[in-house]
């Protein structure tokens, strides 16, 4: 694989980077160069048809200096054991850019879950814990959605773990359903989060509130943050999935397009959108553009075409390094998915400290404890880009790696 695609490699380039900045110890930098463990499982499960198919999976926990591991679980043919260790190093100094009192995991099985029924879908959700559970709980490990799961996984998913420890352990996942335990507000926290750093990166621009925006991956992530911002008042010019592109230059209805994809299963074809056959969400010519699908979508062979001025990675990795570089130079502003996108892991521990409480919040205080905490991360980075002189990766890296790496001072892994 080529390097600048391999998201591991990416990140050790990044962390590399933030060392010319501030100070760490060499004691404390081999440490951050690979996970503190990484589990790989088989999972057995048997088909409708009565033959058993074995799905392999993973769970990385990169660094708990700060707290339990914490991170998601992605359901995806192209999950690779690189790519686990990558989004759990991120997911690490995700935390650690919103100061919330955890470590960074993430979990993946290779599989395409539209290929799998129902219940084959509950069979390895369920084989899955089974296969990690000794390594997850409330205060060691705790998984939550990402990529092609989402509340009814995460579901089954705790009810499998509860069964194993014969007692109730909300705690022990998040992303859950309200009825068992899940957090107000969870289920569009990432998009939310999102729209609180980007009406941040719009105020320090001096763009309108107004302005043309572009999203491509119309998933949980991209459709609620779409919906939040046409809220706000934003035109939706571009949206696109993994079948296709709607665009339309004066502005499109987010829930329109949602209903379009939820009839046919893509936002393609949607009838409010012009006829642009072959359009690219990245080629719109619009303010902001959100990469809301998957790592490395903006490479150095697409990055010419993108016309937006501010970029929001709401995706985890949708930059390669080589692609920011040039964006750099180019004086577009990318606000780095470990804060653009922090706002999930963020709700996602107010749903851990609800459940150790057994005392839940209503929507308006997750909300505001939520934007306190997105700004003042925003403000913390934009200030220490500008003391640097860099960009907001580097800064945010700054922040986040000065943070883990004072937390494994204090406790003597140096
Ligand atoms: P999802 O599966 O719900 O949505 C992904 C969307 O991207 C789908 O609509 C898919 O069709 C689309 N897509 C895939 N390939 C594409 C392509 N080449 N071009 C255009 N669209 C494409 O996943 P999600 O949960 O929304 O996650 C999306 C990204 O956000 C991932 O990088 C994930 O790690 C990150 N993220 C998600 C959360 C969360 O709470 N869901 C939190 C933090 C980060």
């Amino acid at each position: 694989m080529n390097e600048q695609h391999n998201a591991f490699q990416q990140f050790l380039g990044q962390i590399k980077k933030t060392r010319e900045f501030i100070h760490i110890e060499e004691n404390i930098f081999v440490q951050l160069q690979e996970p503190k463990k990484i589990m790989e499982v088989s999972i057995p499960v048997k088909m409708d048809n009565g033959t058993i198919k074995v799905f392999k999976g993973f769970r990385a926990q990169f660094n708990g200096a700060r707290g339990p591991f914490k991170g998601g679980i992605r359901f995806h043919p192209q999950v690779t054991h690189d790519e686990v260790k990558a989004l759990a190093a991120w997911m690490t100094f995700k935390t650690a850019v919103v100061n919330i009192p955890l470590g960074g995991s993430k979990g993946g099985v290779i599989v395409d879950p539209k290929e799998l029924s129902n219940r084959e879908l509950e069979e390895l959700s369920r084989g899955y814990i089974r296969a990690i559970h000794q390594i997850i709980g409330p205060n060691q490990d705790v998984p939550a959605p990402d990529v092609n799961t989402d509340p009814r996984i995460m579901g089954w998913m705790m009810d499998e773990y509860e069964k194993i420890a014969g007692q109730h352990a909300p705690g022990v996942i998040t992303g859950k359903a309200l009825s068992i335990g899940g957090s107000q507000a969870r289920s569009y926290a990432t998009a939310q989060g999102g729209a609180y750093v980007l009406d941040e990166a719009v105020k320090k621009m001096g763009l309108s509130k107004g302005c043309s925006v572009a999203v491509q991956g119309f998933g949980n992530a991209g459709a609620h943050m779409a919906k939040i911002l046409y809220k706000m008042g934003y035109k939706i010019v571009a949206v696109s999935d993994s079948r296709g592109t709607a665009v339309n230059c004066t502005g499109m209805d987010p829930e329109e397009v949602e209903k379009h994809k939820e009839k046919t299963g893509s936002v393609a074809n949607y009838a409010g959108a012009e006829k642009i056959i072959g359009a690219h969400c990245f080629e719109q010519d619009v303010d902001i553009l959100i990469p809301a699908a998957l790592e490395n979508s903006i490479t150095k062979d697409n990055v010419r075409i993108i016309k937006a001025k501010l970029i929001i990675e709401l995706a985890n990795g949708p930059v390669t390094a080589e692609a920011d570089e040039i964006l750099e130079k180019n004086g577009v502003l990318v606000v780095p998915d470990i804060l653009a996108n922090a706002g999930g892991v963020t709700v996602s521990y107010f749903e851990q400290a609800q459940n150790a409480q057994s005392y839940y919040w209503p929507e308006k205080e997750v909300l505001n404890k939520l934007e306190g905490v997105m700004r003042k991360s925003f403000d913390e980075i934009w200030d220490l880009k500008e003391k640097h002189h860099t960009d907001m990766r580097t800064a945010a890296y700054i922040l986040s790696i000065g943070r883990v790496a004072q937390a494994m001072r204090d406790r003597g892994w140096v």
